[in-house]
């Protein structure tokens, strides 16, 4: 059984349809999909409606959050499986993250256009499409001006979080999120916690305070991963009773990585499963064949 449980799709910054995504997922083998878009849940309507009979479907978000250290701010993602999505806490942070990307995106636009970078606003906001405004749709735009090659060399350059015309962004503070995920019955899972930095404020024991919290699990393996951390995290998670899920973070064409390039252990998608409370099942094939009850 194939198992990839953290994706996007174009209701945030992948550049798939729902009905591409999940399209793809069948054509990759795909058992189950978890379809997480960044802060909202405005593709899970869309996803339901659209999901080939043999596929199982596994309704997520990712939450942008941020811990604080010596000051500053350090992006933590986080991602929430099979909550509520009519929670009115959730429904109103997910709004002021969106608005929040919406203002830092036209700011990190308007510093671009100062430096004589030929985009605009509005090109953005037309790439974007109503999605939650994301660096990826900026490098679409660069893409489209010629100035890069590829997202990823937009990323490289232009929209580097070390580069002179990047705006951070306000984002929940990480041990809310945590509780606010768990309180409308879903599963919270750390998003590549040795990503791009998280490592110095996700240290075990903190990481153990948010167990405390609610906190379900963490995902092990992921493409920006190497096998030391991957190793690092397996026993992390074996000593604190977390479950370890494995994911590609597809992205469509805005990144180089496949659909099913990572993926999770049946027996952890079911520990997962049952870390909710029920309020939200997953759709398809292993809803029926029970799990999780
Ligand atoms: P933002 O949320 O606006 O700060 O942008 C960061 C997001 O861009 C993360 O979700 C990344 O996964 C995503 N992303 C998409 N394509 C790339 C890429 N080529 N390099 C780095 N991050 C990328
Ligand atoms: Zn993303
Ligand atoms: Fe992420
Ligand atoms: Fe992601």
């Amino acid at each position: 059984m194939l198992i990839d449980l953290h994706t996007h799709s174009d209701r945030s910054d992948g550049t798939d349809t729902p009905v591409q995504l999940l399209a793809g997922a069948v054509a990759a083998g795909l058992d189950v999909l978890g379809v997480t878009d960044h802060d909202t849940t405005g593709g899970w309507e869309a996803v339901t409606a659209a999901r080939p009979a043999g596929l199982t479907v596994v309704l997520g978000t990712e939450f942008s959050t941020q811990v604080a250290l010596a000051g500053r701010q350090v992006s933590v993602h986080l991602l929430g499986y099979l909550f509520d999505p009519t929670d009115p806490t959730i429904v109103a942070e997910h709004l002021r993250l969106r608005q929040a990307r919406l203002l830092r995106g036209m700011a990190i636009v308007q510093r671009l256009v100062a430096a004589g970078v030929p985009i605009s606003e509005q090109q953005v906001l037309e790439i974007a499409a109503g999605a939650p405004v994301g660096r990826p749709h900026i490098g679409r735009a660069l893409v489209a001006a010629g100035v890069v090659d590829s997202v990823t060399d937009a990323f490289a350059t232009y929209l580097s979080g070390q580069g002179p015309y990047y705006v951070p962004k306000p984002d929940t503070d990480l041990p809310a999120a945590v509780s606010m995920i768990a309180a409308a019955g879903g599963v919270p899972v750390l998003a590549h916690p040795r990503g791009r930095g998280e490592g110095r404020v996700l240290t075990p024991d903190y990481i153990g305070t948010l167990v405390d919290l609610g906190l379900a699990g963490v995902e092990v393996d992921h493409p920006d991963h190497g096998p030391e951390v991957r190793g690092e995290l397996r026993e992390l998670a074996g000593r604190l009773g977390l479950v370890m899920t494995g994911s590609s973070d597809y992205h469509g064409s805005n990144k180089t990585l496949r659909l099913g390039q990572e993926h999770t252990a049946p027996e952890q998608l079911a520990a997962l499963i049952d870390r909710s409370s029920g309020v939200v099942r997953p759709l398809g094939p292993l809803a029926r064949a029970g799990g999780g009850e």
